[in-house]
């Protein structure tokens, strides 16, 4: 490194660094051609199947059952048996034996669970090895606590599971929406039958081999992959008790509808637009890592992403800077890429919409910037995206874009900020930034938000309720609050 020693200087760094390439194997992973639908602890044949690709590649990893309705209505008859059988009747610390084992076997299996989860979904792996993973296995563990202690979460109330749960889950999260759906549903006595995302099914699948390793009852679980008629056909089964969905507000509207007057329960968590707000007097470089994080995190793909950034005027132009100046070290390509900080859009039809209201910011009159980088040839990308001059009315600053994209608003005011982080249809996260310990709880108790952070963003832990106000949807997953959608009380 002698040659880079300036004489009597410090050391110049060379402006043209970059990083070598760094991918973590994919041998760990055992992918099949094909899978079935795991019903009754067995793989099913399905009748009709689709294919799952790599988002980064396009490059096709396997190919998937789609449950038909009468493949939904054998995995709620096995799920139904099994809650018969004895699940439900099983004493809180039996049922806790096989959640700890689950979240045991997702730690040993860690890095294959990773790998597959940034193969088929196109997150950085390290992001699906340092959170995705992590936070799964913590969810098991978590609601393992819980499972025989209900009786002292409602003192007096006389616990009891449900049912069977339907449970609906997105493609952002796949594994860690698995977790956060499958494990309270156990821990109560539930059984399951769970359909994940037509993109990203593959970690679901491979939850079922753990299931087995675990020796957890037959039927407890069941895994049916397919499109939104699979999920549909589970809203409508009346074998059906509860259901939980995270998605698109659309799609959970259409659900309640259906749902409404069935007495099946129902918890929804939606969609989001989350203000991020930065006043003058917060630690400048923490809040820019703060806000990077908000909205580059899993290429935006994210339901709580801090998608409007609420600068106060005063600071406007020095943050603008700096965050710009950020923008330009992310590293976007290769999910596998141990270096790489933001990886593929998730399929070609989130990159259409992404691209639909991005050119809706320009045409309204907002002012882009992408850093320069270059984006792979094939698979699906879109460059981190910071839009200024926008206007409250635009559709960037009003509509979920669930991409790498930011819209910059002002504020001079507290009053004003509260205003501008409300004036949305959504209300599921929000975060802020400043020294006063005294502004933080005044604002929080103005927001109308499920989760405010302070100081911080998209931080997660089991013990922490999640989920959103107005058309974010309703009831809580996590925390003591998460047991009590998969409860009945005696009262
Ligand atoms: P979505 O359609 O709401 O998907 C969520 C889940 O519901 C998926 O498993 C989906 O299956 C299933 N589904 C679709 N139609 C259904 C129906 N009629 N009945 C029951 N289940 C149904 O969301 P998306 O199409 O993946 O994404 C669209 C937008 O939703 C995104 O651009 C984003 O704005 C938002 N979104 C929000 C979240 C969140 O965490 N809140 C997560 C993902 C997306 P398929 O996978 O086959 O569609
Ligand atoms: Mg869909």
């Amino acid at each position: 490194m002698a040659e880079l020693d300036r004489p009597g200087g410090s050391p110049a760094v060379p402006s043209d660094w970059t990083y070598a390439p760094a991918p973590e194997s994919r041998d760990v992973v055992h992918l099949r051609d094909r899978y079935g639908l795991f019903i009754g602890g067995e793989w099913l044949e399905p009748s009709e199947t689709y294919e799952t690709i790599s988002p980064a590649t396009e490059e096709p990893l396997a190919v998937i059952g789609q449950a038909s309705v009468a493949d939904v209505d054998r995995a709620v008859v096995a799920a139904r048996t099994a809650f018969a059988d004895g699940w439900s009747s099983l004493p809180g610390s039996e049922r806790a034996k096989y959640l700890f084992r689950i979240a045991r076997i997702l730690q040993e299996r860690a890095r294959e669970f990773a790998v597959l989860e940034s193969l088929n979904g196109g997150k950085p792996i390290k992001e699906s090895r340092d959170v995705d993973l992590p936070l799964a296995a913590a969810h098991f563990f978590y609601y393992a606590g819980w499972a025989d202690k209900l009786e002292y979460a409602f003192p007096n109330r006389r616990p009891r599971p449900v049912g069977v749960a339907g449970q609906i889950i997105p493609w952002n999260f796949p594994l860690l929406m698995l977790a956060w759906k499958i494990a309270p549903a156990l821990a109560c006595g539930n059984t399951v039958v769970l359909k994940p995302a037509e993109t990203t099914p593959l970690t679901a699948l491979l939850f079922c081999d753990v299931l087995r390793q675990a020796e957890l009852p037959a039927g407890v679980v069941n895994i049916v992959t397919g499109d939104g008629r699979t999920g549909a056909a589970l809203v409508e089964h009346d074998g059906v008790d509860k259901i939980a969905f995270t998605g698109s507000t659309d799609v959970g509207k259409a659900i309640q509808r259906r749902l409404a007057g069935s007495g099946k329960k129902l918890t929804l968590e939606l969609g989001g637009k989350a203000a991020n707000i930065v006043f003058d007097d917060c630690a400048l470089d923490q809040a820019v890592e703060g806000i990077v994080n908000g909205i580059y995190f899993n290429q935006g793909h994210v339901c709580c992403a801090g998608s409007r950034l609420l600068a106060q005027e005063s600071i406007y132009e020095p943050l603008v800077e700096k965050l710009k100046r950020r923008l330009e070290t992310l590293r976007v390509g290769d999910p596998l890429d141990k270096n790489t900080d933001v990886g593929a859009i998730n399929s070609a039809m989130q990159l259409e919409k992404i691209r639909e209201l991005v050119e809706s910011g320009r045409e309204e009159g907002a002012e882009i910037y992408q850093p320069p980088c270059r984006l792979p040839e094939k698979g699906y990308w879109f460059a981190p995206t910071v839009f200024t001059n926008v206007a409250q009315s635009y559709r960037i600053a009003q509509e979920e874009i669930f991409g790498p994209v930011l819209s910059v608003l002002t504020f001079r005011t507290p009053e004003e900020a509260i205003e501008k982080a409300n004036n949305s249809p959504y209300g599921l996260s929000a975060g802020v930034w400043t020294e006063k310990g005294s502004r933080i709880l005044w604002m929080a108790q103005r927001l109308r938000a499920g989760v405010v952070w302070a100081n911080t963003f998209n931080r997660f832990d089991p013990s922490s309720p999640f989920g959103g106000y107005k058309e974010s949807g309703f009831g809580r997953e996590g925390g003591l609050h998460g047991l009590e959608p998969y409860l009945r009380f005696d009262e």
